[in-house]
């Protein structure tokens, strides 16, 4: 049906490859290109001689105009961009140039600042829709999911969703005192920027970590839980009528934050340069360096994730509670594809989401996040190739008390 060029041979990426790989009848071509190409020959190596053709490149998806010679030269329908957020803008650049389909499964963040917002991306709009091209933002797990659970509760249950608190919970153990589950330079800026929240029109800024709850998650158990900004916030804020409140938790175990804490302290999670013999380092990509690579973990971690989205709002003029969430293994995950679950969550969605659009399932041009489609074809695909999902009408809600961890 139609031909993929995936960029990048990371975590996510592999699973994403694998997923194309299974949904053959879809994907009857890859492309894998990424800036290590010896990166894509192994996944070609391990995944070749099925239906799908798969082909491999070397980009550096910094470069416009390789990668416009790139999609020149392979064709795509779709380019899946499985990078780093810092190559989104380049990517869509080069989708706009060759009128090819665009996703990606995080938003655009500047490599010299920890910020990340929709807006530089959200202004290709009127370009995409001129261009009569789709792009597809945010087509993980969360933001990804998160956002199609909030369409179908939106479409199926309620008249008016008013509280989003989404829950993003890794019961998983890999053993190590400090590692993260995917990558590393990413995760530690997300996690030690600033915690945001929305509620009644406006952005409620924490302190990193500020703000604790406790909740007990189906199938993994109880555990502690943080107040993060997460990307997904600020569309679902935009796209979602009559919300009042939106926030975002995820799950850190004590080991994790003490470890971060002491790296902060002494200066490890800077993006600041520093001079290092004689040479301009940034002190995170370093402790990336020296981190154990996420793709390395699927072997060893054991446990659970559970993520998903607790709704409060109205159906018929009456208050009504809805839970969707899924729980997924990380041995089961490593099983079938040789990774763990963090990736198998966002990779499996990245498929699904172009699938959604060389289907023409989804079929409008411009620039959208995953909110603003039918959610129905993709929550039947969720249930198809990996990420059943579990509904519970009577949910305990996270509690409303003003628990902080700093006074
Ligand atoms: P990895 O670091 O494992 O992989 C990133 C890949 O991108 C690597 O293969 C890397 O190449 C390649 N790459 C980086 N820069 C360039 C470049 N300039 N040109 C070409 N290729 C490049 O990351 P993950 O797989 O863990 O994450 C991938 C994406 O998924 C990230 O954007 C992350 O934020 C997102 N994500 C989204 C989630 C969600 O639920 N929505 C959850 C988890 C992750 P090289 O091998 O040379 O370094």
């Amino acid at each position: 049906m139609g031909k993929a060029l995936i960029i990048g041979a990371g975590g996510v990426a592999s699973v994403a490859v694998h997923k194309c790989v299974q949904n053959s009848e879809v994907f009857e071509e890859i492309c894998i290109a990424s800036r290590t190409k010896s990166k894509c020959d192994e996944l070609k190596a391990k995944l070749d001689g099925g239906k799908t053709k798969i082909t491999t490149a070397q980009v550096d998806a910094d470069n416009v105009e390789e990668l416009i010679a790139l999609i020149n030269e392979v064709k795509p329908d779709i380019v899946m961009n499985l990078a780093l957020p810092y190559q989104d803008l380049t990517i869509m650049d080069a989708c706009l140039a060759t009128k090819t389909h665009y996703m990606d499964t995080a938003n655009y963040e500047p490599e010299d600042t920890a910020k990340f917002e929709y807006k530089w991306q959200w202004e290709y709009k009127e370009r995409f829709e001129k261009a009569g091209i789709t792009a597809l933002l945010g087509s993980g797990f969360d933001p990804g999911v998160t956002g199609v659970f909030s369409a179908y509760a939106l479409k199926h249950y309620f008249d008016e969703i008013e509280y989003i608190d989404i829950l993003d919970c890794n019961g998983g153990d890999h053993g190590y005192p400090f590692a993260t589950n995917f990558n590393p330079e990413i995760n530690i800026r997300e996690v030690s920027a600033n915690g945001r929240y929305w509620e009644n029109g406006e952005w409620i800024e924490t302190e990193p970590m500020e703000i604790k709850r406790v909740y007990n998650f189906a199938e993994v158990g109880e555990k502690d839980m943080y107040l993060l900004y997460h990307e997904e916030l600020e569309s679902l804020a935009k796209n979602m009528p009559g919300l009042k409140r939106i926030r975002f938790f995820m799950t850190f175990g004590q080991s994790y934050l003490t470890h971060l804490k002491a790296l902060e302290n002494v200066g490890m999670t800077s993006i600041e340069p520093i001079e290092f013999e004689g040479k301009q380092i940034i002190p995170l990509q370093f402790l990336k360096a020296v981190l154990p690579d996420p793709a390395t973990l699927g072997p060893r971690t054991v446990g659970k994730t559970n993520i998903g989205c607790i709704f409060r709002g109205k159906k018929d003029g009456k208050e009504k509670t809805y839970y969707v969430y899924n729980v997924c293994d990380h041995q089961e995950c490593y099983k079938e594809v040789g990774s763990q679950a963090v990736s198998y969550t966002t990779g499996v969605p990245a498929m699904i989401g172009a699938a959604m659009i060389l289907t023409g399932k989804w079929n409008k041009a411009g620039v959208y996040n995953i909110e603003e489609f039918d959610p129905d074809p993709f929550m039947e695909e969720l249930n198809k190739w990996g990420l059943p999902w579990v509904e519970d009408f009577n949910p305990v809600l996270v509690n409303d008390e003003p628990v902080k961890t700093k006074d």
